[in-house]
C-alpha cells in the first residue's frame, strides 16, 4: 500500500527564487521508425526552476514528463528538439555534443527509476561513483576520496569498506543511494530525478525521499522530481507542474494547487489519491485514458475526459495563462460564454 502523505500547509509557500534553468517553447519530436516522419511528444513547454527549488513534474504515463526531463540533458540522440533551454545563461540546445557531455554530471545530473539497470554489475561501487570525476580528469586517489565522502554523506553504511563491493552486494535502497552518489559527486546544481522511488518498497521510498530532502537543502540543490504519485509531491516538492498530452496544464505552489486545483485534470488527479479513511468502493479514477500523441483530439486534449467541457473545448487549444501565483491552461478561466 502506498504511503499517504498529509497535504502540505498552505502557509509554507516559498518566495520566488533566482532562475537556474528556463525552458521556453520546448518541443520534442521522435522519429516514427524509418518512415522519415516524426511524432510530437512534448508540445511547447515553458517553465523555470529557481536556484535550490524543488519542483515536481506529474502526470499519467505517456504525458511526456520523462521526455521533457531527458530533453534538458539531451539524452535521446534520436529526438529532435526545438525551443530554448537556458541554464545559467547558456542555451543547452545550442551547445556542441562535447560541451553538453561536460555539463552532464557537473552542472545537471539525473537519477533513474531502476538503479540495477543503471549500475554496471562488473564495476565496483567506488569506481562507478568516481567515474564522473575521472572523466573530468581528476586523479584516481582524489576521485576515490570524493566518492567516499559522498557515499558517507548519503548514509551508505561502512562506506570505506564497501567501495570495492559490487552492486549485487547492496540492497535496493542502498543501490539507489549509490546511484544518487554517482549523480551528486560532480556537485551539480540541478538534479533531475525520474521516478527514483517507484521501484522501492514504501519504507525505503520514504528513506530515499528524506535523504533527497536533506541533501538538496544542505547543498542548495534544485531538483526536478518526476513522478505520478501525488503523495510524494506533497511530501517533497515546493512547486508542482502538471503535464497532460505533452503540455503543462497547471503550474503552481504545491500548497495552493493541492488546496484549490484549477484545472479539471489536476482536480481529477487529486480526487484519485486514496485517503486513509476512504472506503475502497469509493475510489475514484479519471475516466478514459490519455490520447496517444498521434491521435490527439482537436482543441483541449483533455476534453474527451473532462466532465466540465463545453463547446469551445473541442475546438480551441487553451493557452497556459497566469492565475494568481499559478499558471493554468483551461477555457474555464475565460468563462463559458467567451
Ligand atoms: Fe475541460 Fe475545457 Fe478546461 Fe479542457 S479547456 S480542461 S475540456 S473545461
Amino acid at each position: 500500500m502506498k504511503t499517504v502523505h498529509p497535504l502540505p500547509d498552505e502557509a509554507s509557500v516559498v518566495p520566488v527564487r533566482q532562475p537556474l534553468i528556463t525552458v521556453e517553447k520546448l518541443t520534442v519530436d521522435m522519429p516514427l521508425g524509418r518512415s522519415g516522419s516524426s511524432v510530437r511528444i512534448v508540445d511547447g513547454v515553458d517553465f523555470t526552476i529557481g536556484v535550490g527549488e524543488r519542483v515536481a513534474l506529474v502526470g499519467e504515463s505517456g504525458s511526456g514528463k520523462s521526455l521533457t526531463a531527458r530533453a534538458l540533458m539531451r539524452l535521446d540522440r534520436l529526438a529532435k528538439l526545438s525551443g530554448r533551454v537556458d541554464f545559467d545563461g547558456t542555451d543547452l540546445l545550442k551547445l556542441s555534443d562535447r560541451d553538453m557531455g561536460k555539463l552532464r554530471g557537473s552542472s545537471i545530473a539525473m537519477v533513474f527509476q531502476d538503479p540495477m539497470s543503471f549500475l554496471d554489475p562488473l564495476m565496483t561501487i567506488g569506481d562507478q561513483v568516481a567515474e564522473t570525476l575521472r572523466i573530468r580528469g581528476i586523479g584516481k586517489a582524489e576521485a576515490r576520496k570524493r566518492a567516499l565522502a559522498v557515499l558517507d554523506e548519503l548514509g551508505v553504511d561502512r562506506a570505506a569498506e564497501r567501495l570495492d563491493a559490487y552492486p549485487h552486494e547492496f540492497s535496493g535502497g542502498m543501490r539507489q543511494r549509490v546511484v544518487l552518489a554517482m549523480a551528486l559527486v560532480g556537485e551539480p546544481r540541478l538534479l533531475i530525478a525520474d521516478e527514483p522511488t517507484t521501484a522501492l518498497d514504501v519504507r525505503v521510498q520514504d528513506q530515499v525521499l528524506d535523504l533527497l530532502d536533506d541533501v538538496s537543502t544542505r547543498r542548495g540543490l534544485a531538483v526536478l522530481f518526476i513522478t505520478h504519485d501525488l503523495g510524494v509531491v506533497a511530501g517533497f516538492a515546493e512547486r508542482v507542474m502538471v503535464m497532460y498530452s505533452g503540455r503543462i496544464v497547471e503550474d503552481g505552489e504545491v500548497a495552493s494547487v493541492f488546496a484549490k486545483p484549477s484545472h479539471p485534470y489536476t482536480q481529477g488527479l487529486i480526487k484519485a489519491v486514496p485517503r486513509i479513511d476512504q472506503d475502497l468502493n469509493t475510489l475514484y479514477a479519471i475516466p478514459g485514458a490519455p490520447p496517444p500523441p498521434l491521435a490527439r483530439p482537436s482543441g483541449c486534449p483533455f476534453h474527451p475526459r473532462c466532465d466540465q467541457r463545453f463547446d469551445r473545448c473541442g475546438v480551441d487549444l487553451p493557452a497556459l495563462q497566469p492565475v494568481g501565483m499559478s499558471r493554468v491552461a483551461c477555457h474555464l478561466l475565460d468563462g463559458k460564454g467567451a
